[in-house]
């Protein structure tokens, strides 16, 4: 019986990277996946995969900045799944650049996919996991939406936002049997990654910043993400899972 049985679930930004990680696990633990992302052909892979692999799974286009997308991803889960028991808010975009060089723009651009993007699928998902009998929210935050940092503004004030949010969306849907709890990565191997820590210098940097002197794995992100998914976690809202091998604890 796998930890998620059964389970009907959404994870935005799920065509690649920590999102495709949980899709492939939430697949393995016997849910049904639903993955929502802009990158079409990734997801449309992805979902191949699953179904290849005796899961039931579907993709469908999720631009998180977009209301009316969000209705009809939720409405699509419902129609073919029959129910929405998890929603992962993961989709996210990554900026750099401290307060006198962030634009306008960019601040709108970052806050608009980080922090109004998890508003909505919150609000539209809600109505549909109180129609399922109840549900795990599981917003994606960052050891950026704990702390403060020398290179990130926007970043760090999305992410911090999403915190929030989930602890409020918890406090107001608890007695509705829904749950929403938020995970914050410290630095994880992938494409996001990647493009930020460009030099060997840096890597060997910030990993000797790290007490368990690795960076994180993907699967370590989804594993925590599946426990906060799953039953296990029943008597869990409005928490912080942090995951990020003891990057903020010192
Ligand atoms: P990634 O860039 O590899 O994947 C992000 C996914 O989100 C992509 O599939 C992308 O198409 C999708 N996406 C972007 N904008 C979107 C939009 N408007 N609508 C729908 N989908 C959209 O990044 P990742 O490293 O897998 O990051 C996933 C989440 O984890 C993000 O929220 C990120 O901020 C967070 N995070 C990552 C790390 C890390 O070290 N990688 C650390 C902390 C938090």
């Amino acid at each position: 019986m796998g930890r998620l049985e059964g389970k009907s679930c959404l994870i935005s930004g799920g065509s690649k990277g920590l999102g495709a990680a949980q899709a492939r696990l939430f697949a393995r633990e016997g849910a049904r996946v639903a993955v929502g992302d802009i990158r079409d052909s990734d997801g449309g892979r992805l979902v191949d995969e699953l179904r290849a692999s005796g899961a039931d799974a579907l993709y469908v286009r999720l631009d998180v900045t977009s209301e009316a997308d969000w209705e009809s991803a939720v409405s699509t889960v419902m129609e073919e799944f029959g129910a929405l028991d998890v929603l992962v808010s993961n989709a996210g975009i990554y900026n750099r650049a401290p307060v006198e060089e962030t634009t306008l723009e960019e601040w709108e651009r970052v806050m608009d996919v980080n922090s109004t993007g998890v508003f909505l699928g919150t609000k539209h998902a809600i109505p549909a996991m109180r129609r399922s009998g109840g549900g795990s929210i599981v917003n994606m935050s960052s050891v950026a939406g704990l702390v403060g940092s020398r290179t990130q503004t926007v970043y760090n004030a999305s992410k911090a936002s999403v915190r929030l949010l989930t602890k409020s969306t918890a406090v107001q849907y608890a007695t509705a049997g829904i749950r929403a709890n938020s995970v914050h990565p410290g630095v994880i191997e992938t494409d996001m990654i990647n493009e930020v820590i460009r030099t060997d210098e840096e890597r060997a940097m910030r990993m000797s910043l790290t007490p368990i002197g690795r960076f994180g794995t993907a699967e370590d992100v989804a594993n925590g993400v599946l426990f906060l998914a799953s039953d296990e976690a029943s008597y869990i809202t409005g928490a912080e899972l942090v995951i990020d091998g003891g990057l903020t604890v010192q």
